[in-house]
């Protein structure tokens, strides 16, 4: 049974949006691509979980409270390669979102890789991430 507080979401937000707002509770649009909700990864009684979306349908989740990412998305039983939409065959010549979309898999991966939480195909993700890059 829902909670007489039904979902208002403007659903224009792409699959992994989707997905990520069907797995949260208390979602609230709050502007142009963003909302809120309670955050899975802690006891979280006011919604302290920032959900926004990029042009290029990259989710972003920030708690308030300070969980990480991969604490968030592994408690909603997704991966964080479930936040970017371009998880398939690259496209020819890399766009400026495309680099855009790869500094930002570098840029959570190290990261996590920093605080040792970095397994399993998100490693390869990572590595594939930086080979893009040309970072060394
Ligand atoms: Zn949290």
């Amino acid at each position: 049974m829902m909670n007489n507080q039904q979902r208002q979401v403007a659903l224009t937000g792409s699959a992994c949006l989707d997905k990520v707002l069907s797995c949260l509770e208390k979602v609230k649009s709050t502007g142009a691509n963003k909302w809120k909700a309670c955050c899975p990864a802690h006891d979280d009684k006011h919604p302290s979980l920032a959900i926004s979306e990029t042009s290029e349908g990259v989710v972003l989740l920030k708690c308030w409270a300070g969980c990480t990412t991969q604490n968030i998305v592994s408690t909603i039983g997704m991966e964080l390669r479930d936040l970017f939409p371009g998880n398939t065959q690259p496209r020819r010549g890399p766009s400026k979102s495309a680099i855009e979309h790869e500094r930002m898999v570098y840029r959570i991966g190290k990261s996590l890789l920093e605080q040792g939480k970095l397994e399993g195909s998100d490693i390869e993700r990572f590595h594939l991430a930086k080979q893009r890059l040309g970072v060394k």
